[in-house]
């Protein structure tokens, strides 16, 4: 029964031949495999940008860059209510959103660029805004950049 068992039991997406580990909860790669995966999103991530250009107590806004484009792709407004994270992502025309971040053979799992800018936005604004629960809303933008209007009453 037992070795039927191991027989039975699924090989790496990737590579193929070894047993899944990773991630945990939804194994499908091996821990070398993983590691390459995770490399690379790595990678792909750093090519993204957030600079801060608004910092209030409970809020944030900041333009999101891509280095293929000299100009922003995006924008997030963060608001802290003091108990949950309301995060707004403005998702501008100019860059590829839906496009695969990455190409690896035989990868089950495809990550787009929006995708792959929610990780970025956890690891270098949630987390360190001290993490808890979050809620994250997208909005593709028809622009290539918002309009502005500025005044005073
Ligand atoms: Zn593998």
């Amino acid at each position: 029964m037992s070795s039927k068992k191991n027989a039975d039991r699924p090989k790496c997406a990737l590579c193929g031949s070894k047993d899944v580990s990773e991630p945990r909860g939804d194994e499908r790669y091996c821990p070398d495999c993983w590691d390459k995966k995770i490399a690379v999103e790595e990678i792909v991530a750093k090519e993204f940008a957030l600079k801060r250009y608004i910092r209030a107590q409970s809020a944030e806004k900041y333009l999101i860059y891509h280095s293929t484009l000299k100009r922003p792709c995006g924008q997030l407004i963060v608001i802290d209510d003091g108990y949950d994270l309301f995060l707004t992502l403005s998702l501008y025309p100019s860059f590829s959103w839906d496009d695969q971040a990455y190409h690896l053979e035989s990868d089950p799992e495809v990550r787009s660029f929006a995708e792959l800018l929610v990780d970025v936005i956890v690891t270098e604004v949630i987390e360190p805004w001290g993490g808890g629960k979050w809620h994250l809303e997208v909005h593709r933008s028809a622009t290539p950049e918002p309009e502005e209007w500025n005044g005073e009453v």
